[in-house]
């Protein structure tokens, strides 16, 4: 036999059933025993789901309310001391004031768990934080494991993992100086789950795949030293990228096992087997936890029947990281055209692969001969599909990139192209794009949707809407006005259902933070466009209007990052594809007398890989792929693009290369850092600093505003400032966002006037 787990189940349930009762909490429709109840009923079901796979042993804290960082320091005890609990013990209401923040004291600060788009909350450090344990729920859902007849894998993230991903507001204090105040709870944590009868404890170190600083690779030995004793067998997990150069350290770590990830660094395999210590197991992640696609099994195989070979029954197979990151069950997806369905694989289909490889490794390839040809025919499907390969659009790509970049000319003579052109004043007024998704809007499409409403019905609705967003703006004074993104679900669903090469699944949730879930579109095919995909909506906006009217897009960087994308082809050659389809939209949009586009690409920073040695390659080709969207445009055509919630000053010099002719970027949310790096590295087009942070329901006054467009006024010459808010404003009500923006109208004339 071979052991497999698993480590970490999705916990929002197949139907979203955790959003679901958190929302009714958050609202007073739930009681906190009903919550109770749900939470329960899904920690159960996911067990028995593992269970029913064949897996050896099943993750346990693996689920949390809302975030699993958000449990550890639950469970560490370590609650800003600025909320003023006093006991270490959380109840619930406080567990959540932490994450959504109180009358009195903000959340927590929400940032992105390496580079998927699940979000985490970051731990606050100063020099007098103290640990002790806190919550007692890990040790609750452990006796709930074993009642439930399972062989329970407690999951913690490792401490020096827990530290590195926090933060401490005081620059001469390092948070590593914490370990030693923080490692007996640890160790308590440990001795505890032993006293329960626990024999293996996951303890991810998911930190050791960054550019780690030498200070903190060091604290490991001694860190592992000191938990080693009287506690469980340690796992120690990686993930998301090769921890090879860490090897040698790794091996002599006092832990009594090792996961690497084998999808993301097959190489790694390698370096770890050679000479592995006898006394220690190696975990192999096999099967890809961040994606969407049923496994190449004789590719796994590769990699792991020469690991069993020379490890034997020390060898355990897994997926390469926790099964977060994708939707739950496949055979909810009962619209799916079958020919692409039969390409995947959510994170039920991907336990039953693990216990195939298993098999195959203890059994041998003729004991699960048929499931390997299944696999070997799916994979073959899709290497021979016409949607993999279309020739000419790949002759298409092939003859577009020898013509290199953008091809448009120098920005001044663009500018001044534009400048005569549209003769707007000085700090011109704009939105980012979307506007109050109201209930009228939301019941329309789901009217639509669900058959109850003709085609020409919704498009009234939304026809009705673009008329009222134009209105408003032009009785509030904006000077470059938008259509409101009434029509789209979401930025990128929106150009995936229309762009050959995807499919978008019903159920396909992955949770993004707390009780948010986002629904990434599959991209399965090659890209390519039939039919323009927004032209008739901009263009009837501009008819109802003399000021110019942007078209909205979302940048192929966007799309690529914020869907389940293709692994048999690299991500680049996909980005290139979505590229031209843009592009192709742009010229439509120009030529029905679309006189500026946006071209959003928030999502460029968060495609960084984890390593900088990789930084340049993904620029390289990230810059490339907006250079060509936005590239096939007359000189006069303005060329807007958007970013925000991202620290932007490490990518400037990118941001500066994509050369848009107006960049709106999100600045009042961020307190302004990144006029620090405007100062040091200057953008030389137009560009708008965000001066109202949309995630806020508070409205600015006039005078906030002015004194941030000075603020922006001194690193940016005027004539080349614009005046909008950080983002789009779909999530806030038109009240406020009226009262906003009349404000911000008035700023810019104050401007204009001093
Ligand atoms: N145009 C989009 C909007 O306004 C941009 C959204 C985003 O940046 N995430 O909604
Ligand atoms: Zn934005």
């Amino acid at each position: 036999m071979v052991t497999t787990h698993n480590l970490g189940f999705p916990r929002i349930g197949a139907r979203r059933e955790l959003k679901r009762a958190l929302e009714g909490y958050w609202q007073g429709k739930l009681s906190e025993a009903e919550l109770s109840e749900t939470g329960k009923a899904l920690r159960e079901r996911h067990w028995k789901t593992q269970q029913e796979a064949g897996l050896t042993y099943i993750p346990v804290g693996d689920f949390a309310w809302y975030d699993h960082m958000l449990n550890m320091t639950a469970l560490l005890g370590a609650a800003p001391a600025r909320f003023g609990f006093n006991s270490p013990a959380l109840t619930l209401e406080q567990y959540f004031a932490l994450a959504r923040g109180t009358k009195a004291q903000g959340a927590m600060e929400l940032t992105k768990w390496f580079d998927s788009n699940y979000h985490y909350l970051v731990p606050e450090f100063s020099a007098d934080s103290e640990f002790q344990l806190g919550v007692d729920w890990l040790f609750r859902e452990v006796e709930e494991a074993k009642s439930s007849g399972l062989k329970p894998n407690p999951v913690l993230i490792g401490p020096l993992t827990y530290l590195y991903l926090g933060k401490e507001k005081d620059p001469d204090f390092n948070r590593l100086d914490l370990l030693p105040k923080l490692l007996p709870v640890y160790r308590e944590i440990l001795s505890r789950l032993k006293a329960q009868g626990i024999e293996w404890v996951q303890v991810d170190e998911p930190v050791l795949a960054l550019d780690l600083p030498a200070e903190w690779l060091a604290a490991f030995l001694p860190t592992y030293l000191e938990l080693s004793t009287n506690a469980p067998s340690i796992l120690l997990a990686t993930y998301f990228a090769s921890v090879a150069r860490h090897a040698p350290m790794l091996k002599n770590l006092p832990v009594a096992g090792l996961h690497i990830d084998a999808v993301r660094a097959p190489e790694q395999v390698r370096v770890f087997l050679d000479s592995y210590p006898l006394e220690k197991i190696l975990s192999i992640g096999a099967i890809d936890g961040r994606n969407i696609w049923k496994s190449d099994l004789d590719r796994a195989l590769r990699i792991l029947e020469p690991a069993y070979r020379e490890l034997r029954e020390r060898l355990w197979v897994g997926p390469s990281c926790s099964l977060l990151h994708v939707p739950i069950d496949l055979n909810l997806e009962t619209a799916l055209p079958p020919e692409s369905k039969n390409w995947l694989a959510f994170a039920v289909q991907k336990l039953s692969e693990i216990s195939v490889l298993a098999k195959c490794l203890a059994e041998g390839r003729s004991a699960v001969e048929e499931v390997l040809h299944a696999a070997r025919q799916t994979q073959q499907q899709r290497r021979d599909s016409p949607f993999t390969h279309n020739q000419a659009l790949r002759q298409k790509i092939a003859a577009f990139k020898t013509k290199g970049e953008s091809g448009r000319p120098a920005f001044s003579k663009r500018q001044s192209a534009q400048k005569s052109r549209f003769k707007l004043p000085l700090f011109p007024t704009t939105t980012i794009g979307s506007f109050p998704q109201t209930a009228a809007i939301r019941k329309a499409r789901a009217d639509y949707k669900h058959g109850k409403i003709s085609a020409e019905a919704y498009q009234g609705e939304m026809a009705r809407e673009i008329r009222a967003a134009v209105a408003k703006q032009e009785a509030i004074g904006l000077d470059v006005l938008v259509h409101g993104e009434a029509e789209r679900n979401d930025m990128v669903e929106y150009f995936g259902e229309q762009l050959q090469g995807f499919v978008i699944t019903q159920n396909g949730w992955v949770q993004s933070y707390g009780s948010r879930c986002v629904k990434p579109p599959i991209i399965f095919g090659d890209v390519y466009r039939t039919k323009p995909m927004t032209v008739e909506w901009s263009k009837y906006a501009q008819s109802l209007t003399a000021k110019p009217m942007k078209g909205m897009l979302t940048g192929p960087v966007t799309i690529l990052q914020w869907s389940f994308v293709r692994d048999d082809q690299p991500r680049s050659e996909t980005a290139m594809q979505i590229a031209l389809a843009i592009r192709e939209e742009v010229c439509d949009l120009e030529a029905a007398g679309i006189g500026m586009i946006q071209i959003d690409e928030p999502a460029l920073r968060e495609g960084l890989p984890l390593r900088r040695a990789e930084w340049e390659d993904y620029l390289r080709w990230a810059v490339h792929a907006f250079q060509v969207a936005a590239g096939g445009v007359k000189d006069e055509t303005q060329i807007h693009t958007h970013m925000c919630y991202s620290e932007f000053n490490a990518i400037l010099p990118a941001i500066v290369a994509l050369d848009a002719d107006v960049i709106t970027i999100e600045t009042a949310r961020s307190k302004l850092k990144l006029f620090e790096g405007l100062d040091k590295f200057p953008y030389p087009n137009e560009i708008g600093p965000g001066i109202y942070d949309i995630h806020s329901p508070r409205i600015p006054d006039v005078q906030e505003m002015v004194a941030l467009l000075e603020k922006a006024r001194a690193v940016i010459p005027a004539d080349r400032l614009w005046v909008n808010p950080d983002c789009g404003l779909k999530t806030r009500g038109w009240e406020e966002v009226e009262i906003a923006l009349t404000n911000m109208v008035e700023a810019a004339k104050i401007m204009r006037a001093g």
